[in-house]
């Protein structure tokens, strides 16, 4: 299957070219054809499958097959829960609409609204927004969603966990009752499926799981370590493997800010990121990080969302995420595109049922371990129901993950990366598409 066998028009073809891919990705495969049809789909897939141009190729083929109203109305609408992923889609749609007379912009809060608005009045064809300013600048009778003709709502269940749906409730009556409405997210949850059936015409199901060569390649391990030690560990394994390029997640934003200090003050350079900082200073830090000038990018689970960093050999867990699904996620952040990476998590003894809620999801065990003169000290917690948000042991992307122990030393990931490869499918293949005909209730 190529690009040219979808459909696309030469320009895009051109742009896709330009960025060197050199086939659709299996989400693009399968969600392209549909959205040239003008069908609804409901997509499962998350960062890393190449989902953003597997909705935003066949839009701006759209856009640009049919009349250019003469004032430019806003006629694609794609909403995404965080300020980073609304700015990496933007980036991506003005690559692929690059040689084509399409008109695109971003709109964020957290920075001044004033040259938002200035851009507006240029008219915009295709809107990538966080619901937030997207109302408020509705409100000031800014902008005009009357003639959106396509709406996007990218990581959903993302939207859904930051407590987006009324946001998203408000948004709906504002765009006309005829449209393409298309949804991307993670997982199909039961929540997810309520809210398609609240606004999606009978929509294409499609899954999709990401390749899994890159999948295979993150190696997983646990050291055992006092809670109080982690930083100093952190500062060990950085300086003595001099790691260049480390993303650490923490679960606060205040223990963010603190580690990051300490790595700082250790002569390792280091930058927070979280939703207390402002715009501006998130928007560096993940710069500096990109060009190497930043070694460490501290961040929480909810400012990591969506951040494109590609090629990250090192990701280390400073705390274990309170829900299994994260982790997964989490470790998605490396080994990406083909490279090998290493995901480690510091494991305190208060966080025995964290690790058992995660294997239990990813059904193997994690290989653990203790680093030399940081054994544990502290006394192991008693097992606890292990903290569970999907019902069905079933990871982000939707499929079952691997079974069985690869058994010591290190273990390669089956159950996530970039969301949850399947690891019974041959790579590059990813879930059928069943039809999924919620009711229309608008
Ligand atoms: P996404 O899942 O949309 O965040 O995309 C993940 C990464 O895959 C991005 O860096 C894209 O530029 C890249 N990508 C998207 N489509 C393809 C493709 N067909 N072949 C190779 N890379 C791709």
């Amino acid at each position: 299957m190529s690009f040219k066998s979808l459909g696309l028009s030469d320009s895009l073809l051109h742009a896709i070219n330009k960025k060197g891919y050199d086939k659709p990705s299996p989400i693009q495969e399968k969600a392209i054809p549909f959205i040239l049809d003008r069908k609804d789909v409901l997509a499962s897939a998350q960062t890393g499958t190449g989902k953003t141009a597997g909705f935003v190729l066949p839009i701006l083929q759209i856009l640009s097959e049919t009349r250019q109203p003469k004032r430019r109305p806003i006629r694609s609408l794609i909403l995404t829960p965080t300020r980073e992923l609304a700015a990496q889609i933007y980036a991506n749609v003005k690559e692929y609409s690059e040689f084509l007379p399409i008109n695109s912009m971003v709109i964020f809060g957290g920075v001044n609204q004033n040259p938002q608005i200035r851009e507006l009045r240029n008219g915009v064809d295709v809107l990538v927004a966080t619901p937030g300013r997207l109302l408020d600048l509705h409100g000031q009778g800014k902008l005009f969603l009357n003639q959106v003709e396509v709406l996007v709502l990218d990581e959903a269940d993302r939207m859904l966990d930051m407590g987006f749906l009324r946001d998203i409730k408000r948004i709906l009556p504002l765009l006309p009752p005829k449209r393409q409405n298309l949804l991307f997210s993670a997982t199909f949850s039961k929540e997810i499926k309520m809210l398609a059936g609240t606004f999606m015409f009978e929509p294409e199901l499609v899954e999709a799981t990401p390749e899994n060569t890159a999948v295979e390649k993150i190696i997983q391990k646990v050291y055992r370590v006092d809670k109080g030690r982690k930083p100093a560990l952190v500062i060990k394994l950085v300086k003595e493997g001099d790691w260049r390029q480390v993303l650490i997640f923490t679960r606060t934003k205040h223990g963010a800010n603190r580690l990051s200090q300490k790595l700082e003050k250790s002569g390792i350079t280091s930058a927070a990121i979280h939703s207390n900082k402002s715009q501006g200073a998130r928007t560096k830090a993940l710069a500096g990080f990109k060009k190497g000038e930043i070694r460490v990018l501290v961040a929480t689970d909810i400012a990591a969302r969506g951040l494109d960093i590609p090629l990250l050999p090192h990701v280390i867990n400073f705390e274990l995420p309170n829900v299994p699904e994260d982790y997964v996620h989490r470790i998605g952040r490396t080994g990406r595109a083909g490279a090998s990476g290493e995901a480690i998590s510091l494991v305190g003894a208060d966080e025995a049922d964290l690790v058992r809620g995660i294997e239990k999801l990813l059904k193997e065990k994690l290989p653990s371990e203790e680093i030399e003169g940081f054994e544990p000290k502290d006394e192991p917690q008693p097992a606890k129901e292990a903290p569970r948000r999907n019902q069905n042991n079933r990871n982000r992307s939707g499929s079952r993950p691997k079974s069985g122990n690869s058994g010591g030393g290190n273990q390669r990931s089956g159950g996530g990366s970039k969301g949850g490869g399947n690891p019974g499918n041959k790579p590059g293949s990813g879930g059928g598409n069943r039809k999924f005909k919620p009711r229309r209730r608008r």
